[in-house]
């Protein structure tokens, strides 16, 4: 259902139909986030499913405002509350996504309703991430209504463990609410209903409750490969130009091996699937050549919260020897090294979602990142440096963040404006299942309630919210002072992002000089003008030197030594060097570490491969 991305299938429902088929099942996939797509125009879809903010549930309700019954609070009281709120709620442009979805939602509902004879289904599932509940509910209503034989199952990240509890108590349509990973559970379920026999751990429902514990699941090779036929066939029919713009869903892995030892504490992704697991190298490279072989050459997108560290021995290597090179997307931590990001690119990764979420190791170590500034900074620039592209983001607003680091990171933003820009820069959200919300008064938190938004959207009482709520709303003493110093964070990070889209953000690198030799050019817009600044310069040899002795992360002294040992210059030249790049920001400081932030040519010799000193 919408509000899925529409660039790519289900990986949920992919997995779910390949299950349910193996188990003997007939089973059709709809994608009825392509038909809502057709009607509202895909660019407001993806300012739906993508940049509306997930605070609001606007989405949601908009949808409530279709299934209606009791308790719809009046639209103004949604709009003054939860959309006009400062820090919570929703501009212009999403005001005007979420009208348009107001005109075209009662007809999309008929639509999807009327597209099939439900009736030929014992059962019909609905996954659920963000905001696809109550399109969901709205149709499910719809469907147990004309048909009262026909099994209503939900499932996926929104039901997770005591999430679900309250919709199968206000929704009598709904038969049975998967509360984790159902890759065995659903396709038990089907075999339950067709036996006539009690509902299998895992479910939700209203008849006897199984006692056995939910348990992720483990063996990821005996996965079935997604069947992803509908989805395709879908968007032919409505989209047959985006074909080749669109991706193939997969997974490698589950969990976070990070998060196991080292929850990041505004990280709810995993829920009760922590633990780390993944496929074999030769299982992935198998489904991916099954499915880009069934579905065209299309670029692989990874579902993986987290890319494997084993994958640079094995998965990595083993698409790099490969001649042809498919597009491919990773989550990845930002402590890797240049090695590492080199073997990406060898590997055909093209873009990257990188964990950096600060330039400031204060707010890292609040985070429990297990990273550094001079780490996040030397990362972004090897992935420019190595061609992929990279999404970033900057969070702020932790109670114990310490003041300074906003300084430090304004600096640092305005240091970088020739690396890509992050794609947001927000105050931290809580999340369900992060530490800031399980442990909230630990980190600093208070008055934590379910946002606003659950009130307009879902008729829960209190309790319930509380109880099915993702996005919770939360107070803390310098929570007003964070508010203000994160803004010019966030004015800072938009005035680059049209610095970029006007094409003069400008740039900071090393170039070969002919004949011979390297210059340094600078033509950072935030530079530029400044006073004794230099757009082009050439480079003595020691200071070449340094720029390369601090590719990687290097302490001050580390770094001179580098330099005296090159023999490129003695410790005056070397220190000269580096007091200019660091005062006119060519190498940063960020903490008690040095990172340079021009861009180095690839060919040019750098000591240790990225290793941090
Ligand atoms: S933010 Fe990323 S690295 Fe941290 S626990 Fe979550 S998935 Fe793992």
């Amino acid at each position: 259902m919408p509000f899925a991305a529409a660039d790519r299938p289900s990986l949920a429902a992919g997995l779910l139909a390949a299950a349910a088929e193996e188990a003997g099942f007939a089973c059709d996939v709809k994608h009825f986030n392509l038909t809502l797509a057709k009607l509202v125009g895909r660019a407001t879809y993806h300012h739906l499913s993508h940049e509306l903010p997930a605070t609001v549930l606007g989405c949601e309700r908009v949808f409530r405002e279709v299934l209606g019954g009791e308790g719809v609070t009046p639209r103004e009281e949604y709009e003054r509350e939860v959309l006009s709120d400062p820090v919570w709620g929703a501009g212009a442009a999403s005001r005007r996504a979420l009208d348009e979805l107001r005109g075209v939602a009662p007809l999309f509902l008929g639509l999807a309703f009327g597209a099939c004879d439900w009736s030929v289904y014992d059962v019909v599932g609905f996954t659920s991430t963000f905001e696809q509940t109550m399109p969901s509910l709205a149709l499910a209503a719809r469907i147990k209504a004309a048909h009262p034989g026909v099994t209503i199952v939900l499932g996926g990240a929104n039901f997770e463990g005591e999430m679900g509890a309250p919709y199968l108590n206000r929704f009598p349509f709904v038969d049975f609410i998967a509360t984790g990973e159902s890759d065995i559970a659903f396709p038990a379920l089907l075999r339950a209903l067709e036996a006539n026999t009690e509902a299998p751990p895992g479910f939700l429902h209203r008849g006897p409750v199984s006692p056995a514990a939910r348990r992720p699941f483990v063996s990821l090779d005996t996965l079935p490969v997604p069947r992803f036929d509908a989805f395709y066939g879908a968007l032919d029919a409505t989209f047959p130009e985006e074909r080749g713009r669109t991706w193939i869903s997969v997974e490698a892995s589950r969990g976070c091996w990070w998060g196991q030892v080292s929850h990041c504490t505004f990280c709810g992704l995993n829920g009760d699937g922590m633990a780390f697991r993944r496929k074999s190298a030769g299982r992935v490279l198998a489904e991916t050549d099954a499915l880009r072989e069934r579905h065209g050459n299309l670029a692989l997108a990874f579902a993986d919260n987290i890319l494997s560290m084993e994958a640079f021995r094995d998965l990595l290597p083993a698409w790099a020897a490969r001649p042809e090179k498919t597009p491919k997307f990773f989550e990845i931590k930002s402590n890797l090294r240049r090695s590492q990001v080199l073997a990406l690119r060898d590997a055909g990764v093209t873009s990257v979602q990188a964990g950096v979420e600060s330039l400031s190791d204060s707010t890292l170590r609040v985070m429990r990142k297990g990273v550094s500034g001079a780490q996040n900074l030397a990362l972004l620039r090897w992935l420019h440096e190595a061609g992929l592209e990279s999404l970033w983001n900057v969070l702020y607003g932790f109670p114990h963040e310490e003041p300074a680091s906003y300084a430090e990171t304004l600096r640092l933003l305005r240091a970088i404006p020739h690396l890509p820009p992050p794609s947001a820069v927000a105050p931290i959200r809580m999340d369900r299942f992060s530490p800031n919300h399980s442990d909230s008064a630990a980190h600093g938190f208070a008055n934590v309630k379910a946002m606003p938004a659950y009130r307009h959207v879902f008729p829960f009482d209190q309790a319930e919210r509380e109880r099915a709520a993702t996005f919770f709303r939360y107070d803390h003493p310098g929570m007003r002072d964070a508010l203000a110093r994160g803004g010019e964070l966030a004015s800072e990070a938009a005035r680059w992002r049209t610095a970029v889209a006007e094409k003069r953000a400008g740039e900071l690198a090393v170039r070969p000089r002919f004949p011979s030799g390297t210059v340094l050019v600078d033509t950072r817009y935030t530079k530029t003008g400044t006073e004794g600044h230099e757009r082009v310069r050439p480079l003595q040899s020691a200071e070449l030197a340094m720029l390369l002795a601090c590719d990687a992360p290097i302490s001050p002294a580390r770094a001179i030594t580098r330099v005296v040992e090159s023999a490129a210059g003695d410790a005056a030249s070397a220190e000269a060097a580096l007091e200019r790049f660091v005062a006119g920001e060519v190498i940063a400081r960020a903490g008690d570490l040095l990172v340079t932030l021009a861009l180095l040519p690839l060919h040019l010799d750098r000591p240790p491969l990225g290793r941090a000193d």
